[in-house]
């Protein structure tokens, strides 16, 4: 498949710039496709992480489509004149990819994560919003290592070509790269808590906190526990920022 989107490196992960629709299309492509595709929706924790964790670094930069995600990733590609124009969320892109499917029936997802009764309710939710929407299956991310290859078994019964996976990063990730090929899905996603926020479980930050880049203080504000998770953000920004300088030093003749 050609690619046409430019890319740029952030801390070590590459990150594609696509629009909203521009992502939508690659994932509608990557559907039909005979390879099994990851898409990553790459945050800044992710990219912290890839910090440290070999494996991880090397599938976001193997993916077929590695999305910006957070305001985050866009401040750092801006401070370096980079490609990157918009994010793009998990929860921004299920919406269009079941309009998609509703008009034009080809593509049938799976979703995979959340707690017990989530991406049903999630499923249930985007059937009234979009009837005639393929959901041809759901299952909770909460299951025992064992579990997985029944898991496998019923996507592969559900013949989806679009599979949902939202167990946080990084296991939602590892889980497509263990078992993607094995469900026969064109295209997997990691969409962490997506499910939550289509299904109404957790609130999205509202429209004024997201354009001031602050949707992770309301998440904070919100889940109080995310606390410790959210100390990659300052040391993204440290990270970031040496970066920028170094590659604007670079630059210089
Ligand atoms: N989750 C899951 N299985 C697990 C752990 C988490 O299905 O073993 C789900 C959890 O219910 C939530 C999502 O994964 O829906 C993680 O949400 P979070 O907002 O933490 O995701 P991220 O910030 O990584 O996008």
């Amino acid at each position: 498949m050609i690619r046409t989107e430019s890319s740029i490196r952030i801390l070590g992960c590459r990150v594609d710039a696509v629009s909203r629709a521009e992502a939508v299309d690659r994932i509608v492509a990557l559907a039909q496709g005979e390879t099994p595709s990851l898409v990553v929706t790459l945050g800044v924790e992710m990219t912290m992480f890839a910090q440290r964790d070999t494996r991880f670094r090397n599938l976001v930069n193997g993916a077929a489509l590695s999305i910006c995600d957070t305001i985050g990733l866009l401040l750092a590609s801006r401070a370096r004149r980079g490609p990157l124009r918009e994010r793009v969320t998990g929860v921004d892109l299920i919406d269009p990819l079941a309009e998609r499917s509703a008009a034009h029936g080809d593509l049938r997802f799976f979703f995979f994560g959340g707690a017990p009764g989530v991406a049903e309710r999630a499923a249930i939710a985007l059937r009234n919003r979009y009837p005639g929407v393929a959901i041809v299956g759901t299952r909770d991310g909460y299951f025992a290592p064992g579990q997985s290859p029944t898991i496998v078994a019923s996507i592969v019964a559900s013949k989806a070509n679009v599979l949902l996976v939202g167990l946080g990063s990084p296991k939602q990730e590892y889980w497509l790269e263990d078992y993607l090929a094995a469900t026969k899905c064109g295209v997997g996603v990691g969409v962490g808590g997506s499910f939550d926020v289509v299904a109404g479980t957790v609130p999205r930050a509202p429209r004024v906190w997201r354009r001031a880049g602050l949707e992770w203080l309301y998440r904070l504000i919100r889940q109080p526990s995310r606390w410790r998770r959210q100390l990659a953000l300052p040391r993204f920004v440290i990270a970031a920022t040496r970066e920028a300088i170094a590659h604007r030093g670079s630059r210089q003749p």
